[in-house]
């Protein structure tokens, strides 16, 4: 496959549905060969997908990570673009929280990128090529009650998406993060049919009026990964429909005539 990702090898996490999923359509159409990797399975997601196969990981398994990184390597060749997509995120009292949903979520969000960005960085630093995205959101910028771990963990791939880049930048390896707004995937609708969200509300604070698409997401990260990102490392890139950007104390809809988008 020609594109401008031909010749790369794109690992993604959690990619059997949501962001992950449209991730690895979106890397593959640009030339990838992907290796698409979730807790519950990848076979039937990478069906269909050109050139891509799928591998069972959950990525709170240290030696699994390693393990299939591994099997990516023989099949595919060593990845040379990791999107550590896989997340999850645990609503309730932060007073009355089960302790097991925090070590949870820093398993998944914290733990699990770290471990996958291991499993990948000697060879892409020995190669002197490799880009790596985390995925941030705007609860790495913005509070939310009864959301504590989620916030905790989104924030911190802020500092180790930094971190990294700063120690890598000169040995051909960037690292950057993609912050998403509300997109429609599985975990946001879930959110909205148990009723932690509530749709009109929340396109009521979005400027574009609309929910994004896993496709927009997709679209972001595989700039990134392309040689066009070039100099781009250390940064994380807001897709929210200007949603961090509106300032005002009301919703867009409520601007007086004229102001109102
Ligand atoms: P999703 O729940 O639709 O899909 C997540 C996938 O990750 C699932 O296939 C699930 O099986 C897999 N997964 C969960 N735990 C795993 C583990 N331990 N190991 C391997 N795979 C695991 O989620 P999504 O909405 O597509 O979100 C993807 C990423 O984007 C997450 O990091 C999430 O925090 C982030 N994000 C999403 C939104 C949004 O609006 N959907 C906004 C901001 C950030």
């Amino acid at each position: 496959m020609t594109g401008r990702l031909s010749g790369e090898v794109a690992l993604v996490t959690g990619a059997a549905q949501g962001i992950g999923l449209a991730t690895a359509r979106r890397l593959a159409a640009d030339g990838a060969a992907v290796a698409l990797t979730d807790m519950a399975g990848a076979d039937a997601a990478a069906q269909g997908i050109d050139g891509a196969r799928g591998w069972t990981l959950d990525v709170t398994d240290r030696d699994a990570v390693h393990a299939v990184t591994a099997a990516v390597t023989d099949a595919l060749g060593p990845p040379t673009i990791l999107v550590a997509n896989a997340g999850i995120q645990r609503i309730a009292p932060s007073e009355s929280m089960d302790c097991a949903l925090w070590d949870q979520s820093l398993a998944v969000n914290l733990t699990g990128v770290w471990d996958c960005i291991q499993a990948v960085a000697t060879p892409m630093l020995k190669a002197r090529h490799g880009s790596i995205v985390t995925i941030a959101s705007m609860n790495s910028y913005r509070g939310m009650p009864g959301r504590a771990p989620y916030c905790a963990t989104k924030t911190a791939m802020l500092g180790l998406t930094r971190a990294l880049a700063s120690e890598w930048a000169s040995r051909g390896v960037r690292v950057n993060a993609v912050a998403p707004g509300y997109v429609r995937t599985p975990m946001v609708q879930k959110a909205i049919d148990e009723g932690l969200l509530d749709e009109p509300q929340l396109i009521d604070r979005i400027p574009a009026r609309d929910l994004a698409d896993p496709s927009d997401i997709a679209a972001a990260i595989a700039f990134l990964c392309s040689p066009d990102a070039r100099m781009i490392t250390g940064q994380c890139l807001p897709v929210d429909g200007g949603m961090l950007a509106y300032g005002a104390p009301r919703p867009t809809s409520d601007l007086p005539a004229g102001f109102a988008s």
